[in-house]
């Protein structure tokens, strides 16, 4: 019996490793350049962690998450986001007390049991970075450009411009009880016509009926007053402030007065980017906003903070849509012709390795000189070394250009000293 990875997980195995590995690589790098310091923490957290951050009635807490009990009887959760555990560990680790303001930047797998398609999986993985204790609007906005930056950093031109940055507030505890109050309204004047999740959602959280995909609920919400006017003097500041700096960044934007998001934590700013150049269904690249409640709702200091996330399947999808991942680095390839020469290749093998060179080492020592070639070929290696017999009773090497199947011997003396200058020369050609 062959095995199978869980429905809804996946490998990733190369070229995309080698393209995920930049992209994780990349985006540290560019995070740090914003003066964010790395966070790590478990994908299991006590489920209430996830409950009372992300809110009892979403989605996600309700049907995604994976929840089990452990040997002690506790429920435990596979995170399915996180901010939340984001928060959690900046709260028990005391970091408030270190810096009023914590810039945290993570990546990693989240957890949600979604029907798996395209782009949708059950373990998929998010680039993460989260402001926490400040309600300054340039927070806002400086999530936003790290997030953009990122994208651009990984998208063509085209693709880049075929984002669409589209912006909301949700308002406050202040203005939002009397948008909903008027939500919930309407929604029970039009109750015949929503989907049974949205019934619900009506009485629970009615902001959430924004979020329905199904088509009669998404045209009754065609009518459904819009949190844009219910907006308090204070909201409606913040909102203006956030995009007059993301002009000042050179963002482009529109606003969605529909846009709502899947978690009950978020106030004020919300923002998704959406890619019009992939299907719908996938199409949401990166998501976050402000959650001013959230911090002291988990048992923190009264501070807010504002994050995103990036889906980075999602992401590679966009990436991978009509273009070639990247062929590896060159490699340069030893060839020991029998047991003898060994000794002598391997030492310099790990020499070439120590002065950054990408070196690959054939296993099969016992094979015909032609085999050992081939092998190197479908390695794709440009140099290569090999070292027979004769080599071994003269103290030399052959060195093989693949490309320009030129041939030379060298003593094993000099060979470091040939390559460095063979490299450098070969550089200059491409
Ligand atoms: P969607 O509306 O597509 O379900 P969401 O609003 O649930 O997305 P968020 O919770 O905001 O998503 O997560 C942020 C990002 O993480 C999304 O924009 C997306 O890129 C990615 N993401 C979310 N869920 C999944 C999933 N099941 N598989 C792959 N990527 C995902
Ligand atoms: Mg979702």
């Amino acid at each position: 019996m062959a095995f199978q990875a869980v429905r809804g997980f996946k490998d990733v195995i190369y070229p995309e490793s080698r393209l995920w590995d930049l992209l994780e690589e990349r985006s540290k790098e560019i995070a740090l350049s914003f003066g964010f310091e790395g966070i790590k923490t478990p994908v299991l957290e006590n489920t209430e962690v996830f409950t009372r951050g992300i809110g009892q009635h979403t989605d996600i807490v309700e049907k995604e998450m994976y929840t089990f009990l452990d040997k002690n009887n506790e429920s435990i959760s596979l995170r399915p986001e996180a901010t939340a555990g984001v928060i959690r560990a900046a709260i028990e680790n005391k970091l408030f007390a270190r810096k009023p303001v914590q810039k945290l930047f993570t990546i990693g797998q989240m957890f949600r049991h979604e029907r798996p398609q395209k782009g949708r999986l059950r373990q998929f993985h998010q680039i993460n970075a989260e402001v926490l204790g400040t309600a300054s609007p340039i927070a806002d906005a400086e999530i936003i450009a790290l997030a953009t930056t990122i994208l651009q950093e990984f998208l063509d031109e085209n693709k880049f411009k075929a984002l669409r940055l589209e912006i909301n507030s949700l308002g406050c505890p202040e203005c939002r009880p009397n948008h909903k109050a008027d939500l919930a309204l309407y929604l029970t004047n039009n109750v015949e016509n929503l989907c049974d999740d949205c019934k619900r959602r009506s009485e629970t959280n009615p902001l959430r009926v924004f979020d329905c995909k199904k088509e009669g609920c998404k045209k009754v919400m065609q009518r459904a007053p819009l949190i844009k006017h219910y907006l308090c003097p204070g909201c409606a500041e913040h909102l203006g402030s956030v995009l007059d700096f993301l002009e000042c960044y050179d963002i482009k934007f529109v606003q969605n007065p529909t846009l709502v998001r899947g978690l009950d934590y978020y106030t004020k700013t919300t923002f998704e980017i959406v890619s019009t150049s992939i299907g719908a269904a996938q199409s949401t690249i990166a998501a976050g906003g402000r959650y001013d409640g959230l911090i002291s709702q988990m048992g923190g200091p009264d501070v807010s903070g504002v994050g995103m996330a990036i889906g980075i399947e999602r992401l590679m999808l966009l990436i991978t849509q009509d273009e070639e991942i990247p062929e590896n680095k060159d490699f340069m390839f030893f060839v020991p012709l029998g047991s003898d020469s060994i000794e002598y290749l391997l030492p310099l093998s790990k020499k070439l390795r120590e002065e950054g060179y990408n070196v690959k080492f054939s296993f099969d020592f016992k094979a015909s000189l032609k085999s050992q070639l081939k092998n190197a070929d479908r390695e794709k290696a440009r140099l290569v070394f090999i070292m027979g017999e004769n080599e071994v009773n003269n103290k030399e090497i052959i060195i093989k250009d693949m490309l320009n199947h030129a041939q030379e011997n060298v003593s094993l003396d000099n060979f470091i000293q040939r390559i460095r200058d063979l490299a450098e020369n070969y550089n200059e050609e491409y």
